[in-house]
């Protein structure tokens, strides 16, 4: 089916932190165009080499907070002691483009979101054993040794509720977690209950066919 009239996927991809989601994304929407990102709002405050709408939203908490009350916000989750959530307008302009829409967020917000969205299809990228995860936390030298143990124990806990999301994917080697990616959301677009005008179409072909008989 060509991308013009296929609807788009609303895809949340999660993972623990230092898991690679963010050069998992980068390398996905290098390769293909049929996607968009949508840039988070957060509390946060910028990591070194971060720009104010490149990575994210760098916002206070009193603007957070008016973007819940004024319904700004598809979903907004609370971790590590600051607020995160995805801007409705991007991703409402996006899916009627018929991209898919990638939310990379964490398992609160993803809960919200197939809630919201019962179509929207969860992913969760895992790092290949525990301690990789921690040797890429240390080596990315952006946090503090107690920061790094507070998101070990955030993934200790997000480690319980994984059977939530509906495929795993493990980033070993980069490109290989890429194209697995890509190829589950390519059949996700392929399952039947996605193309009932498709099967609809064919259907009444049949029919004007077999007219008369
Ligand atoms: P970081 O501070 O490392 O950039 O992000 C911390 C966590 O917040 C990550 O698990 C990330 O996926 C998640 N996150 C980023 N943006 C959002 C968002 O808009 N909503 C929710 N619920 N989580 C988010």
């Amino acid at each position: 089916m060509s991308e013009n009239n296929r609807k788009g996927v609303l895809l949340v991809v999660s993972g623990f932190s230092g898991a690679g989601k963010g050069t998992v994304m980068k390398r996905l929407l290098e390769k293909y165009d049929s996607y968009a990102l949508s840039i988070s709002m957060t509390t946060r405050a910028p990591r070194q080499g971060e720009e104010n709408g490149r990575e994210y939203f760098f916002v206070d908490m009193e603007t957070f907070e008016q973007k819940i009350k004024e319904k700004k916000v598809i979903e907004y989750a609370r971790y590590c002691d600051n607020y995160y959530g995805t801007p409705r307008e991007y991703v409402e302009e996006q899916l009627g483009k018929g991209k898919d829409v990638i939310l990379e967020i964490e398992l609160q917000g993803a809960l919200q979101v197939k809630e919201l969205f019962p179509d929207s299809v969860l992913l969760f990228i895992m790092p290949p054993s525990a301690a990789e995860l921690y040797h890429r936390l240390v080596s990315r030298g952006t946090e503090t040794e107690e920061v790094i143990r507070k998101r070990m124990r955030r993934a200790v806990e997000e480690a319980q509720d994984i059977e939530k999301y509906d495929y795993i994917v493990i980033n070993d080697d980069l490109d290989t977690c890429v194209m697995h990616l890509h190829e589950i959301v390519e059949s996700v677009h392929e399952e039947a209950r996605r193309n009932r005008e498709t099967i609809d179409r064919i259907r009444k072909e049949l029919q004007e066919l077999l007219k008369g008989e």
